[in-house]
């Protein structure tokens, strides 16, 4: 009994003292304190047994999710990101495009100015607008006349250009056409 006694004692005593002279026992102590903690809830984990990194299978599970999670995240910011850029080119182009045709219309209208219409409108040639460098397609509108079936009126600003035939065209002062109705 007491032989036992002693034994138990003698032999946790040298386990003891192998703990404070050896090195499994100190390194099994500091682990906690030195050691790695858990990625995903910061809890230490202890070094042994193997080399553990995380303190259960779901922090382990979870740290993965949350990394997955974040690279999603990551993607669809950046895809976020190239969709607003893109739509920026978009409008710039747009922009671009729009301030293009304003200029163009402009023009259009300079060119029907200098041709100073009298009242009951001016009769040119197409080859003749061809020459000037008018461009037909800058209308405003385009609008069927109300007197002539078929016929149409493509507005620029303050004129319009009424087309008597294929290459005959009147052009008139806006006021003057909506006062004949045309
Ligand atoms: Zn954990």
């Amino acid at each position: 009994m007491n032989k036992n006694k002693i034994a138990v004692l003698t032999g946790s005593g040298e386990a003891f003292n192998g703990g404070v002279s050896g090195v499994p026992e100190s390194s099994d102590k500091s682990s906690f304190s030195l050691g790695k903690r858990c990625p995903q809830c910061s809890v230490p984990v202890p070094d042994k047994p193997s080399n553990k990194s995380y303190c259960n299978n779901r922090c382990r599970d979870d740290f993965f999710n949350n990394l997955k999670k974040e690279e999603r995240q990551k993607l669809e910011k950046l895809k976020l990101m190239t969709d607003i850029q893109q739509e920026e080119n978009h409008l710039q182009e747009v922009r671009s495009k729009s301030q293009e045709i304003i200029r163009k219309k402009e023009e259009m209208m300079m060119h029907l100015k200098a041709l100073e219409v009298p009242p009951e409108g001016k009769k040119v040639d197409v080859n003749y607008l061809n020459q000037i460098d008018f461009e037909i397609q800058y209308y405003d509108n385009l609008i069927a006349s109300k007197k002539y079936p078929r016929k149409h009126i493509a507005e620029y600003g303050d004129f319009g250009l009424f087309w008597i035939d294929t290459y005959e065209i009147l052009i008139i002062n806006k006021n003057d056409y909506l006062l004949w109705e045309l």
